[in-house]
């Protein structure tokens, strides 16, 4: 598991500040219209910048919750990505068509996998009803018509100026009431679409055979927790307005379902209680771990969560010991020889991570970013013979993940053992590039042209990125 391509360390809280912004950011963003809304020509750059976090068991799991849900909607050829999102709080939303953001919070909280099923299948009905795009066209006769209301209070406010002091009230009252009428007019057709997102995901989850119950529970949650605890402002309240009769409507619907006592396969829950374990190991206090998962719960996923904790932050023996039992448990899960790969690695023993990650890599059907994880425990062991077999899998695993940086650095790294400085460079800017920094990576992709062939398919690359205009920096590519 990583956080923006590196692994995760205990960390402040400047990202999940930064993703609480975020969960704002549809509104903000719709109303300008702006480029946070810009398909851009890369597919992931709409993340960049943002505290992602990468794992590839998390990752195959919520693309197992969702494809389903996107065929029913006839979504299925929009490769419509799920993007985890390190934050704690409860959260999921949609910022463009090709996307599906959700909280870490979010899949910590949910008990079941029908609950993430339920609010991914609430978000594909925003995504099939085209929300986003009326939404901002909504917003932006709501901004003209404001303007025009704040023209008409200006007039009035210079009117009741001049009519004495009492008159200035009346005029800053003219300014503000029009605004928020329009703000209720707003709202009410964000109430519309949400209503629409809860049929559409209820058609959904009943043309898959999937149960509306996770959906309503957790709704009704977060609508309880508002009413209980009025200071308590949930961000997927903010994106999702939830009166108690939006709930209840939903509930009726829901009910009549034919699969509404249908349960979540056993491994399917299986999955989703290591993924929650997972994110407890990585992302909480060990005391924490301890406490939700007593030495007495002998299950896989308390052993998981365990096994995470101990190699992060006491014994690295002792965590290859746990983990060497979760292996012996499920012998053909490729995350806990990634689990073993990662811990050794980062425990500065890379030559021995090789065998595990080959494992894992060979497992997991090659995944891309486990294989970016092998490539940089074969470019750790120093062994130029290596670098070679590191290229290649870097090479193919960016075919797939384009915009990883630290697979552009891990090149850059490779190419370097091989004595290949130019291949070096274009990596490096295109490292540069991934991160955002446009100006090293032009600097760098300048010194890579003069060292590569005039028109090779290398020099075009490079020639690309010295060519990307600053002012559009983070967004082409
Ligand atoms: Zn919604």
């Amino acid at each position: 598991m990583s956080l923006n391509g590196t692994p995760i360390r205990p960390r402040s809280s400047a990202p999940a500040a930064r993703a609480i912004a975020l969960a704002t950011a549809i509104a903000v963003g719709a109303a300008g219209g702006g480029p946070t809304l810009t398909p851009a020509r890369a597919q992931d750059s709409v993340t960049r910048g943002m505290p992602v976090i990468r794992d590839a068991e998390i990752e195959q799991l919520l693309r197992d919750y969702a494809q389903p849900v996107l065929r029913a909607a006839g979504l299925a050829k929009q490769n419509v990505r799920v993007v985890v999102l390190s934050d704690r709080s409860f959260n999921a939303f949609v910022m463009d068509g090709r996307h599906i953001f959700i909280n870490a919070g979010a899949l910590f909280d949910a008990k079941t996998p029908n609950e993430i099923i339920g609010v991914f299948a609430h978000e594909t009905g925003h995504l099939a009803g085209g929300h986003l795009q009326r939404l901002r066209e909504q917003l932006a006769t709501a901004q003209t018509a404001s303007i025009v209301a704040l023209l008409a209070g200006i007039g009035a406010a210079v009117a009741g100026a001049r009519g004495g002091a009492g008159g200035a009230d009346i005029g800053a009252a003219a300014i503000l009431a029009p605004q928020s009428a329009i703000m209720r007019t707003v709202l009410a057709y964000v109430r519309t679409q949400e209503d629409q997102a809860d049929h559409a995901g209820v058609k959904f989850l009943n043309a898959t055979g999937q149960s509306p119950k996770g959906m309503v529970e957790l709704f009704k949650r977060l609508s309880n927790e508002v009413l209980f605890n009025s200071r308590y402002i949930d961000p997927y309240m903010q994106t999702h307005p939830m009166p108690a009769d939006r709930v209840a409507a939903l509930e009726v619907l829901a009910k009549a379902s034919p699969y509404w006592d249908r349960k979540d396969p056993p491994e399917l829950q299986l999955r989703h209680d290591l993924m929650r374990a997972k994110l407890s190991g990585f992302l909480e206090r060990p005391d924490t771990v301890a406490r939700r998962y007593p030495a007495s719960d002998h299950s896989l996923p308390a052993r998981y969560a365990h096994a995470i904790s101990t190699y992060r932050h006491s014994d690295l023996r002792q965590a290859i010991t746990q983990i060497d039992g979760l292996i012996q448990a499920q012998p053909n899960n490729p995350y806990f020889y990634e689990l073993k790969g990662q811990a050794l690695l980062e425990g500065g023993h890379a030559g021995e991570a090789v065998a595990p990650l080959r494992q894992a890599a060979h497992l997991s059907q090659s995944n891309p970013l486990i294989e970016i994880l092998l490539a940089q425990a074969l470019n750790a062991t120093n062994n130029p013979k290596m670098a070679e077999e590191s290229v290649g899998l870097l090479r193919t695993a960016i075919s797939r993940e384009p915009e990883a940086p630290e697979a552009y650095a891990q090149l850059a790294m490779a190419y370097g053992r091989k004595g290949d400085l130019a291949n070096a460079d274009l990596a490096s800017a295109q490292a540069a590039f991934a991160r955002g920094d446009v100006k090293t990576a032009r600097q760098l992709a300048t010194r890579a042209k003069t060292r590569l062939p005039i028109g090779s398919p290398a020099w075009v690359r490079a020639d690309d990125i010295v060519n990307v205009k600053p002012n559009n920096n983070a967004r082409t590519q």
